[in-house]
């Protein structure tokens, strides 16, 4: 098994991506921490998931917002305490945000940053904190096919991915010499509840974007989130993987 007896943080873990790699990890081994905002479904998710993975410890649920760094620091520190060390964090939680510039209120684009990227922010010094501890670890930040490309009407949004994108080349530095790697991925468009309640024509002009002709599947992201923890990815680090059907690759 690819992470067996690794202690793993997913924040965001209760729906899409974020579960979807919870799943994963859990069959390669890892023991899970699947974090969400206290309101969601993860307490009742991470039990069942424990109950099917065979021990209470195999998944626990902790609730967290990425907006407070005390709910943050918290998660860190109780993850450890609870599974003796926080080997993988996947930086996972994240919001949509669509709209033009004109059109964009002030508490539009500031919650989609304090989200987006200031909450990347607080989870990698939280982790990063407790890794440089362990003198081991290795930490992924979701970022987006926008973290690099621009789009008409995602001005908070690819700002805030694109804020991940070269955090994460900082934090890769900064991180090499105290053992630690630090990654991102890029997924291009995926068929998840954050992209419910568009239209049909709207959803087949976004699948036009993709080469391979189809929207991604949030375990195909999964997969590249359990390369980059496992020790497999253990010579990357500062890395921007893009899962994304070819969309990026015309637009070099
Ligand atoms: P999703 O299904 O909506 O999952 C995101 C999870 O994060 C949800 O459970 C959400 O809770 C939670 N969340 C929202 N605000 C939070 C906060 N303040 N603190 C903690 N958790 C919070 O979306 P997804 O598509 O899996 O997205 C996961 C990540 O992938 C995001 O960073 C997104 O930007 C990125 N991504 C997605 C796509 C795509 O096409 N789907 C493409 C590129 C990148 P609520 O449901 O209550 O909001």
């Amino acid at each position: 098994m690819r992470l067996n007896g690794k202690n793993m943080i997913v924040t965001g873990g209760a729906s899409g991506i974020g579960l979807a790699t919870v799943r994963r990890c859990l069959r390669e081994g890892a023991n899970l921490v699947l974090s969400d905002l206290e309101n969601s479904d993860g307490e009742a998710i991470a039990r069942e998931l424990a109950r099917e993975a065979g021990g209470v410890n195999r998944c626990l649920f902790i609730a967290c917002d990425v907006t407070s760094t005390e709910q943050v620091d918290a998660l860190v520190e109780e993850s450890a305490a609870r599974l003796g060390s926080v080997d993988v964090v996947f930086s996972n939680a994240g919001i949509g945000g669509m709209g033009p510039v004109e059109t964009t209120s002030d508490t539009d684009y500031l919650r989609v940053i304090d989200i987006n990227l200031n909450g990347v922010f607080r989870v990698a010094r939280a982790a990063l904190r407790q890794m440089y501890r362990q003198g081991s670890g290795s930490l992924v930040n979701c970022a987006s096919i926008l973290g690099t490309l621009g789009q008409s009407g995602t001005v908070a949004y690819s700002a805030a991915k694109g804020g991940v994108v070269n955090m994460t080349r900082t934090l890769a530095l900064e991180a090499a010499p105290r053992g630690v790697r630090v990654n991102s991925i890029g997924p291009g468009y995926i068929d998840t509840p954050l992209l419910q309640g568009m239209s049909p024509e709207a959803r087949e002009g976004l699948v036009r974007l993709h080469p391979i002709g189809r929207l991604g599947r949030d375990e195909e992201v999964a997969n590249a989130v359990l390369f980059l923890a496992s020790d497999e990815a253990s010579f990357v680090s500062g890395a921007y993987l893009l899962v994304d059907g070819g969309y990026a690759a015309g637009k070099a």
